[in-house]
């Protein structure tokens, strides 16, 4: 038994942190800072949320096709194992830093823990514009990061997976990579696999998926029928592409999409399945034929009831809340909503199903595939999406439940239960030595 002890404060933080307020770390910190008068005499250990665990610093220098040699910075962060191995994505992105993949992970470990699974937080990133690389060098600086991250992933330890910009060739590149180095082969090493080298059926779709369970779980509590919603979403790739479609396939009307090269809208909804084809053969939105084209901010203020951020932190700003129309805003994204648009939305009484819960779906099917790839036997689609659905409104309901229980937003709600979760198992093993 614990004994009751008051909240600790927050200390001193850590020297390495330079960020500004608006940062995901900070914006994790804020959200955690929310949670611990909720958490009793686990308030205790609140300061294990405010620390990685372990932060990797790696260099990695590959050959250029001509002949140049360039290095590239990566990281590997574990942010709390205290449920089980580390689990969490691999992000390939110019603006990668040690703080954002730090906020990554630690929205992993909170993710894994609201949703159940028997895993830590943990994330890994290359500060890289992937699309200046050929193939072949972005083989070669794959290889590289997870020889050097090898030190601290493996099957038991820290399992990656795809996020923004990585995808199963990439997964396939790293699986191959460990395995050669500990002279086996290890399928369970990383997961969102291509499926003949033991990765899952449905893992693709999963995120999408999930973004569409639980909010269809929001709409039904809010009185909003899909049938004839309008929807618009930011970010159109694994995550937003899928939701889209999805949405779409329910009678919803998708009628703005915003990327990185430009937005488009149609007020009779646009052409899911045609814009996914466009954006395969032209990498963005932008020149879709049939819709107009929207200017940068106009994408916020539209008429719409669902809005979708998919894409990247920090989106959906103070300003930018104030201006939606949306009566639900579902994170596909990790990390969309700064607090002070948080606090925004929830005195406009528009919901948000937080990207701890939202955009689970993704993790859940990558557990799913690391216990295929332990016992060897391969589940039906179907099966992996019956057992999807049966986690997400699981969760959901519990999160619904903690959230009207103590009269907080569904974000409080899930870090409640996922703190208590990841602080318990910490009080639990205790502190070693
Ligand atoms: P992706 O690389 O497939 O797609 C990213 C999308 O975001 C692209 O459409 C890109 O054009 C768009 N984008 C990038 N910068 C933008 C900007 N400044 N403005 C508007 N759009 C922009 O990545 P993804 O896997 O779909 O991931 C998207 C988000 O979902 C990320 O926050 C990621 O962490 C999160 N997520 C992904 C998964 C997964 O399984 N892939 C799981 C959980 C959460």
């Amino acid at each position: 038994m614990l004994q009751q002890i008051p909240p600790a404060s927050r200390q001193d933080h850590l020297s390495y942190i330079h960020s500004h307020a608006d940062s995901p770390w900070q914006t994790y910190l804020a959200q955690v800072d929310r949670v611990v008068p909720y958490l009793g005499p686990l308030a205790r250990w609140a300061e294990t949320l405010r620390r990685p665990k372990r932060a990797l610093i790696v260099d990695v220098p590959i050959e250029m096709d001509d002949g140049s040699v360039r290095h590239f910075e990566g990281f590997r962060v574990q942010h709390n194992l205290s449920r089980g191995p580390g689990k969490g994505g691999v992000r390939y992105h110019p603006q990668v830093t040690l703080e954002e993949v730090m906020a990554l992970a630690a929205w992993m470990t909170v993710k894994n823990a609201a949703v159940g699974l028997p895993y830590g937080g943990a994330k890994g990133g290359i500060r890289v514009d992937p699309t200046q690389l050929s193939i072949k060098e972005l083989e070669r600086m794959t290889r590289r990061y997870t020889s050097e991250i090898g030190i601290i992933i493996g099957p038991q330890q820290d399992i990656p997976a795809p996020d923004v910009n990585t995808n199963p060739q990439i997964m396939a590149w790293m699986m191959d990579t460990y395995s050669m180095n500990i002279g086996g082969t290890s399928t369970g090493v990383v997961t969102g696999k291509p499926v003949q080298l033991g990765g899952s059926l449905g893992r693709v779709k999963a995120t999408g998926r999930g973004v569409f369970v639980t909010g269809r779980e929001a709409a039904r509590r809010i009185g909003l029928d899909l049938q004839g919603a309008r929807v618009a979403v930011q970010g159109f790739g694994n995550v937003g592409g899928v939701a889209a479609e999805l949405f779409a396939d329910a009678g919803a009307k998708v009628v703005a999409v915003q990327d990185h090269t430009g937005g488009v809208y149609r007020e009779d909804g646009l052409d899911v399945a045609r814009l996914l084809a466009h954006v395969h053969e032209r990498h963005g939105v932008a020149g879709f034929a049939g819709a107009q084209a929207l200017a940068g901010e106009d994408f916020w203020g539209l008429d719409y009831e669902v809005l979708i951020p998919a894409a990247l932190e920090g989106q959906l700003t103070e300003t930018r809340a104030r201006r939606t129309k949306a009566r639900l805003v579902l994170e596909g994204a990790n990390g969309p909503t700064l607090p002070a648009a948080d606090d925004v939305l929830h005195d406009r009484g528009i919901l948000v199903v937080p990207d701890v819960i939202c955009n689970a779906g993704g993790v859940t099917v990558s557990y799913f595939e690391w216990v295929q790839d332990f016992s060897s036997f391969f589940w039906s689609e179907d099966e992996i999406n019956a057992r999807l659905e049966k986690i997400l409104v699981g969760a959901f309901v519990s999160i619904w439940e903690t959230s009207e229980r103590l009269k907080v937003p569904l974000r409080t709600a899930a870090f409640v239960v996922a703190c208590e979760r990841v602080l318990e198992a910490r009080a639990e093993r205790g502190l070693y030595p």
